[in-house]
């Protein structure tokens, strides 16, 4: 479902509206009562956490496939991906970046964060660990 989001110009309160399809455009009304809303275009129809943004990259074969190849866009779009995920305010993206910069190999440094993610997962959901 998409989310289109705002931001009142009167109170700077966000609004989120829902719609049932893209060719709907909704009226927003903030709660405050203004329509003067400015709309958020980077937030365009982001209802994912930074960790299902994480995910995504992981399960995208394809792209894990070029990274595999050290094709240098497959981690442009990487980044770009978690940056669209607010991925600059994840510290697990803010480490594996600046891992990144000094040089380490960033296939030690994404196993090392699978594990990682894994080893939490475990420990939240202890029923799925088959
Ligand atoms: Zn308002």
């Amino acid at each position: 479902m998409p989310v289109y989001e705002y931001r009142c110009n009167n109170c700077r309160r966000k609004v989120s509206i829902y719609v049932k399809s893209f060719s709907e455009m909704p009226q927003p009304i903030c709660a405050c009562g203004s329509r003067e809303l400015t709309r958020l275009f980077s937030t365009f129809a982001r209802i994912k956490t930074d960790k299902d943004v994480y995910e995504d990259i992981l399960s995208d074969s394809d792209l894990v496939k070029r990274m595999m190849a050290d094709d240098p866009r497959a981690l442009v779009e990487w980044s770009r991906r978690m940056e669209g995920g607010e991925g600059e305010e994840n510290p697990e993206y803010q480490e594996m970046m600046e891992r990144l910069e000094k040089g380490e190999n960033w296939q030690k440094v994404v196993t090392e964060m699978q594990q990682r993610e894994l080893a939490s997962e475990t420990e939240s959901h202890p029923e799925l660990t088959e």
